[in-house]
């Protein structure tokens, strides 16, 4: 006490407002502030087939669903002399070995870098191309996440214990590759018939009698398909039987929009003042109603987006998002803070990263383990805590999203991680990088169904090692 107040005393005199300030930090680089620099003006004009769209139109949420490409004819329409003929054959092969139906926003189309189409990240995420995809892994399967094995009624699934998935309908305004319910999402593809979700108020019917009979249930995330297909009139009355639930606290509306078509938010303002209503309802019966969204990408978000962004922050709702890990998208430390920053510049909470889920056709998008457990370690320090994503696996199996550091085993050689669930499921949950990763006598391995086994019940077998040696030296019971 005494040493610190002498400290105190002996300081220097206080300075005044005209002092210069001294700066103990360098000055920044300017194009470390890159993510305050948006994309303006009419890039879309520089489609052949926007060239002569005005901004009004391009803005006008039905026009962009109007003219969104849905086969590789359409696209071929839109960009023209923008590719050559051998990129458009190898889409079409693409379209037709893919488990996903095709549907690109002209927002999306016009974001693409169309003179590098093979490395442009929207590109990646939206349009496959036949000669990039690889064989996917032998331990995948279509609902790898058991969202069905865990759904009480068709649509519903209810895998923790105060919060359930529920899944609206089966549209959204794109088609993600990469899509986790290919299982249900989109029309039946040449590879995938398709589980039907439709949006019928007798399945949600069904759906609310069971969330009410479960006292346990809190919170529950509507999605889909995407909450931006649902007219503003099923909006509410979603938003309203489960805010008139007593033991119901917390919804979420789940949608892909903001990221893909952003002008909705601007210009369809019957949506915006349902959603702002329920929230308005909720808030005042103590309820948190929020939208989460889904932006992979730096390049997703334009001044169309911050302004309408800034529209749903004006109307007090809060945004979060929720991110996929994609090779050759966001997989570097540089592009993964740029979106960090660039999504907190428009005031939404970077809530999650998900290393990439086990789905049909695109292990060409999926990263290793490991990846993940890099960029979180960049990306932790250079922003706001709550700006920070908790990088997840949402684990094979029906384990639920584990955070990527907790493996209880990773065997970065045969990219076998094991997870644990204590509190949602007994039983170990495995994640698997990427075989093409991996180095050539372990890729001959997983080539063999017999070898396959043996190294996941090693892997299996180091986990349980490693959890009986912490548990007999932790004191938590
Ligand atoms: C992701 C998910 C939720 C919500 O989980 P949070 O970690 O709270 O975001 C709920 N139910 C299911 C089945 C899910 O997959
Ligand atoms: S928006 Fe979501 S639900 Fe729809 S296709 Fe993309 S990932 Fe799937």
């Amino acid at each position: 006490m005494d040493t610190q107040l002498k400290t105190i005393g002996r300081g220097p005199a206080a300075a005044g407002p005209d002092d210069p300030i001294k700066h103990i930090k360098p000055s920044v680089d300017p194009s470390t502030l890159h993510h305050r620099q948006l994309l303006d003006g009419a890039f879309w004009q520089r489609i052949p087939a926007y060239r002569e769209v005005t901004e009004a139109q391009f803005l006008d949420h039905q026009w962009q669903a109007k003219n969104t490409i849905t086969n590789p004819a359409k696209l071929l329409a839109a960009v023209q002399d923008l590719v050559p003929q051998a990129f458009i054959d190898d889409v079409s092969e693409g379209f037709h070995r893919s488990p996903m139906s095709i549907r690109v926003s002209p927002y999306l189309l016009s974001l693409i870098d169309w003179a590098d189409p093979y490395n442009d990240p929207l590109r990646r995420q939206f349009v496959p191309v036949a000669s990039k995809l690889l064989p996917d892994h032998p331990k995948l399967t279509l609902d790898s996440l058991h969202e069905q094995a865990d759904a009480p009624v068709p649509g519903l699934t209810h895998r923790y214990p105060d919060k359930a998935l529920f899944l609206a309908l089966d549209t959204c305004p794109v088609y993600c590759r990469f899509c986790t319910r290919s299982y249900a999402v989109g029309v039946d593809t040449d590879e995938v018939e398709k589980v039907s979700l439709k949006a019928t108020e007798e399945r949600w019917e069904r759906a609310f009698r069971y969330i009410a009979e479960r006292p346990e249930l809190e919170d529950i995330v509507v999605s889909g398909g995407d909450s931006y297909q649902l007219k503003a009139r099923q909006l509410t009355l979603i938003g309203n039987r489960l805010l008139e639930m007593p033991n119901i606290r917390r919804i979420r509306f789940a949608t892909k929009g903001p990221a893909v078509m952003p002008m909705k938010l601007i210009t369809d303002t019957e949506w915006v003042d349902a959603l702002a209503a329920v929230v308005e309802k909720g808030r005042k019966l103590h309820k948190e109603v929020v939208l989460h969204t889904h932006f992979n990408h730096p390049n997703e978000i334009t001044a169309i987006t911050k302004r309408a962004l800034d529209i749903v922050f004006e109307r007090g709702i809060i945004v979060r998002n929720q991110c996929v890990l994609q090779r050759g998208v966001n997989d570097s430390i540089a592009t993964m803070q740029l979106l960090v920053k660039r999504l907190g510049h428009c005031q939404v909470h970077p809530y999650y990263v998900y290393v990439h889920d086990l789905v049909k056709g695109v292990e060409d998008l999926r990263t290793t383990l490991q990846t993940a457990l890099d960029i979180e370690k960049a990306v932790r320090g250079t922003t706001a805590g709550f700006h920070t994503p908790t990088f997840v696996v949402d684990a094979p199996g029906g384990g639920g999203k584990r955070v990527a550091h907790s493996f209880e085993h990773y065997d970065r050689a045969t990219g076998i991680s094991v997870f644990a669930a204590p509190s949602v499921k007994p039983g170990f949950f495995l994640y698997f990088d990427p075989v093409d990763t991996l180095a050539p006598d372990i890729q001959a391995r997983w080539a063999s169904p017999t070898e396959q086994e043996v190294m996941v019940e090693a892997a299996i077998a180091q986990a349980r090692a490693n959890m009986d040696a912490t548990a007999s030296a932790s004191s938590v019971r």
